[in-house]
């Protein structure tokens, strides 16, 4: 593993990608790739899916605030988050679980981290419970890239206070690339870590890429997350 380094409170997080997929979840895929939704299950066009766990990585601050608008004014491309939380046992979507999301902003820099020098700020980070519908929705900006990374989010679920699931969100790069040619992002050219070389992607990630669809100014990205409840 090249990164998801030592965090700051000194554990190791070294989990191999896919180390707790027995304990993870799934998520709904049609067989055009399309994230879909409880209907497109019960109609037979979807089937649960085993998405991978991976690693938290170094950057998680637990307590983050409960907003949907993560953003807190930096800037970047829109994006707008539909993250559905399903029991993979039923593919029934699961209300009232806690998603917690964060990444880093368009110069690839997280909030709240003392390596970061940004000890006290919360950009782009957030905390949303699911509506009946079983979607969790945030506002943010897509992420910018740090070395060794490909362009991710990560996201954690709790249903009554445990933590049911840990991931990482994906890009596919083409879109990436479309987003980094504009500004903020082109100031940072020549990302070293696309999809297919990063080494949390390579285990399992293309199970967790976001469908993404233009909406407005940006985008609008969407997956389900399956649990055990
Ligand atoms: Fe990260």
């Amino acid at each position: 593993m090249e990164d998801e380094r030592i965090d700051r409170r000194g554990s190791l997080l070294r989990i191999a990608g896919l180390a707790a997929a027995a304990a993870g979840g799934a998520a709904w895929k049609t067989a055009s790739g399309d994230a879909a939704g409880p209907t497109a299950v019960a109609s037979g066009l979807v089937t649960c899916v085993l998405a991978p766990e991976m690693t938290e990585g170094p950057y998680y601050v637990p307590g983050a605030t409960v907003r949907s608008d993560i953003r807190a004014g930096k800037p970047g491309t829109p994006l707008a988050l539909r993250l559905g939380v399903a029991n993979v046992s039923t593919c029934k979507p699961i209300a009232g679980a806690a998603v917690d999301v964060w990444h880093a902003d368009a110069g690839g820099v997280y909030s709240d981290e003392q390596v970061e020098n940004t000890v006290g700020q919360t950009f782009l980070r957030g905390v949303q419970r699911t509506a009946a519908s079983g979607f969790a929705t945030f506002r943010t900006i897509y992420p910018g890239w740090y070395p060794g990374r490909t362009v991710h989010i990560h996201v954690k679920v709790h249903i009554g206070g445990n933590v049911v699931h840990t991931g990482q969100l994906f890009f596919d790069d083409a879109l990436t690339d479309a987003v980094y040619r504009r500004t903020p992002y082109s100031t940072r050219p020549n990302r070293d870590t696309r999809n297919a070389n990063d080494s949390i992607y390579v285990n399992g990630g293309s199970r967790s890429l976001l469908s993404v669809k233009r909406q407005g100014s940006g985008y609008a990205g969407t997956i389900w997350m399956g649990v055990h409840a």
